[in-house]
């Protein structure tokens, strides 16, 4: 562990490092290839990764606020349940009416964006000054999604971020910290996807507006290699 570190994150600079093999299995568990991830931000008792880090700017160029992406299927399928299950309105209530837990929810925001800036300044990323202040799932005052909070708290290990503590204890019945659930858990056969077959899957929702840019983005890259018709482009 680098003991200069004062933020919390659950694996030391060494585990973080993404392997070619990490990498190809978080395409695997998503059934898509995966892009921009810098690290890893939890890993199964077996090694794989469960949580995919992304930098706060894409190499796109895009900001990017959702730091911390669930993963693994048998995770991501027992979060849903929660949600599906109304655990979100009742944590929302809750927020409203427990100074305690709101005032605990409001310091995991702000470990996720101190988090953030720190993963920033090792990726390359550097400061992100369009999301200055905003993180993910709904923090600091609203329950959004479940899967990133629960991605939040085991990347930052227990007692950061109480909401996602709890939901991860609400999913035990199929999922614990101390127990490899891997096997048959994904698609291990032939090759890695190397095209989106997710498309249906909804899990961590990323915001309409990212999605928005992203695409004029693209369109903006297609146009500009349309143009330069002389050349070969690689974009
Ligand atoms: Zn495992």
């Amino acid at each position: 562990m680098d003991a200069a570190n004062q933020n919390h994150e659950a694996l030391d600079a060494a585990a973080r490092v993404p392997s070619a093999q990490d990498l190809e299995t978080l395409s695997r568990q998503l059934n898509r290839p995966v892009r921009d991830v810098v690290e890893i931000g939890a890993r199964c008792t077996c090694g794989n990764p469960l949580v995919a880090t992304t930098a706060p700017r894409l190499s796109s160029g895009i900001p990017f606020p959702t730091t911390y992406y669930l993963t693994h299927p048998v995770i991501t399928a027992a979060v849903s349940r929660l949600e599906a299950a109304g655990l979100m309105n009742e944590m929302n209530t809750e927020l409203g009416e427990d100074a305690v837990l709101a005032a605990g929810y409001a310091r995991a925001h702000e470990e996720y964006l101190a988090v953030r800036d720190a993963i920033g300044e090792r990726s390359g990323t550097g400061a992100v000054p369009e999301i200055a202040g905003v993180s993910a799932g709904g923090m600091p005052t609203r329950v959004k999604c479940l899967h990133v909070l629960v991605g939040h708290s085991l990347a930052a290990g227990p007692g950061i971020n109480p909401l996602g503590d709890r939901a991860l204890a609400a999913i035990a019945e199929w999922w614990t910290t101390d127990i490899c659930r891997c096997a048959g858990a994904w698609d291990t056969e032939g090759p890695a996807p190397s095209q989106d077959r997710s498309r249906h899957v909804k899990t961590q929702a990323v915001d309409p507006a990212i999605k928005q840019a992203e695409r004029k983005a693209a369109r903006a890259a297609r146009e500009a290699a349309a143009v330069g018709t002389d050349e070969v482009s690689g974009a």
